[in-house]
């Protein structure tokens, strides 16, 4: 992308209603604007990211074994009562009439929707297990809406339902998802811990929610320092075979949010490898047993030929949160540092003198080796301008051409997570790059 025709609408003062970082560099950077209380715009550069951040949300999930779906955001209120919720849900539910005055609601969350796409189907024992997903929006008439993308009203949840015929099934499941999330978070750069957790108004009794630690965070969590070093993604998965080790491994540290928290077992770690700190919520996963199956008569025949009521979780993920909690993760006084996996284009080509035909042509061979995975700022605007606009954006790779090194050959690539600066020449630095 050129940044002479971009839409990057970057803001030179701190916008006086961020209070934490993230939220300030993402509305600086220019990559979303608020438009009603808690409700966003996604604009080109946080729209790249929201995308990235989606599809390895999407990899992992098809690699756990869920399938992809897409249901709608707007629901009937008749679904709700069957699973009694509609009056227990309260304020959060945005509550909508349509023209013939019938109840709609724009969807918190979807357990009663698919258990009534799954009713329709499922017949047997074969149509279990089967897991379901969606990434779509949400909506949560949320109190205080705050800190940006991170705490909005609407809001982009990766949302997976699991359905199995017994309770080793839907343990089974359960574990899937906690694998899942733990190498989707990883891919993305983040620690993130799960810890026991309480099951809220979904109810059930196996829950865990994955946080990473910030000082900004919303929650207090209480956990063992090794699980700070635990590493995930060196490690091949078999979904089909026994998760039940990786699982174990985690969960044989004490690790839980202050609802959960329990002080006898934490008076028993040594003092030395408690860590107490805020933590960010970012995902959340429960079993939940018959709960949404139960009421809603989604029923199945099992290999005896008698009726068997299937067991549930649901396994969410915050997509458009996690866009900030990153950020929160890694940024410095002068803006984003994006880790690759995640970053809204690789490297940065910056043309420190537009129009010199040496700075040019080399500017623009480096652009194209790199583009749709580059930005190429041929506006004609100071280095200084440049230097900032791209250190704020935070691209992992900035390579920056002047006519002095055009003239020898040379690129300067500045690495932003580091930075660190090595002069190469222009294939050398492609190759750096890749
Ligand atoms: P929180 O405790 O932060 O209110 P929650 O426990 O109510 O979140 P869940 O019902 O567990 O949220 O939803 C799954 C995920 O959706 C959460 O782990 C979080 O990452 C994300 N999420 C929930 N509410 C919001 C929100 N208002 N804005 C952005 N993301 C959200
Ligand atoms: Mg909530
Ligand atoms: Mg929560
Ligand atoms: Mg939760």
């Amino acid at each position: 992308m050129r940044l002479s025709r971009a839409f990057l609408p970057t803001l030179k003062e701190t916008p006086a209603e961020a209070q934490i970082a993230s939220h300030r560099l993402m509305l600086r950077a220019g990559m979303v604007r608020q438009t009603s209380a808690g409700i966003y715009a996604w604009l080109p550069l946080g729209w790249r990211v929201l995308q990235r951040v989606e599809q390895i949300v999407r990899e992992e999930q098809d690699a756990a074994g869920a399938q992809e779906i897409l249901m709608p955001t707007i629901q009937t209120a008749d679904l709700w009562r069957q699973s009694g919720r509609y009056d227990a849900y309260g304020p959060e539910m945005l509550r909508i009439r349509d023209r013939h005055e019938r109840e709609m609601l724009f969807g918190p969350t979807n357990e009663e929707m698919v258990t009534d796409i799954f009713r329709t189907y499922a017949k047997s024992y074969r149509d279990l297990p089967r897991n379901l997903y969606h990434i779509q929006w949400k909506f949560r008439d949320e109190i205080r809406p705050r800190f940006g993308v991170m705490r909005g009203r609407e809001f982009l949840m990766k949302d997976a339902y699991s359905f199995d015929l017994d309770h080793a099934g839907a343990v089974r499941s359960y574990r899937q998802m906690f694998v899942a999330y733990l190498r989707t978070f990883a891919r993305m750069g983040l620690k993130a811990i799960p810890m026991q957790a309480d099951t809220g108004p979904i109810g059930g009794n196996l829950s865990h929610e994955f946080l990473i630690l910030a000082e900004t965070g919303e929650s207090q969590v209480f956990l063992h320092r090794d699980l700070l070093d635990f590493d995930v993604l060196s490690q091949s998965v078999d979904y089909d075979g026994d998760l039940s080790p990786i699982v174990d491994f985690w969960t044989s540290r004490y690790a839980a949010t202050d609802e959960k928290h329990d002080e006898a077992a934490w008076a028993a770690i040594p003092e030395a490898e408690r860590v107490s700190a805020r933590g960010i919520e970012i995902g959340h996963i429960f079993h939940f047993g018959t709960k949404y199956s139960a009421p809603m008569g989604l029923q199945v025949s099992g290999p005896d030929g008698k009726m068997v009521v299937p067991e549930m979780g649901s396994y969410g993920i915050g997509v458009s949160r996690l866009v900030g909690a990153i950020i929160e993760a890694n940024h410095d006084e002068t803006g984003i540092r994006w880790p690759e996996a995640v970053a809204p284009f690789k490297v940065a080509v910056l043309n420190l003198k537009v129009g010199d035909a040496a700075t040019n042509a080399m500017a623009e061979t480096l652009y194209r080796a790199f583009d749709p995975d580059a930005v190429y700022d041929d506006r004609d605007d100071r280095a200084g301008v440049k230097f900032a606009d791209a250190d704020l954006m935070g691209y992992p790779w900035q390579a920056i051409i002047g006519p002095r090194g055009a003239a020898a050959g040379k690129v300067e690539l500045k690495r932003r997570a580091t930075g660190e600066r090595v002069e190469l020449s222009l294939e050398d630095a492609v190759a750096r790059i890749k």
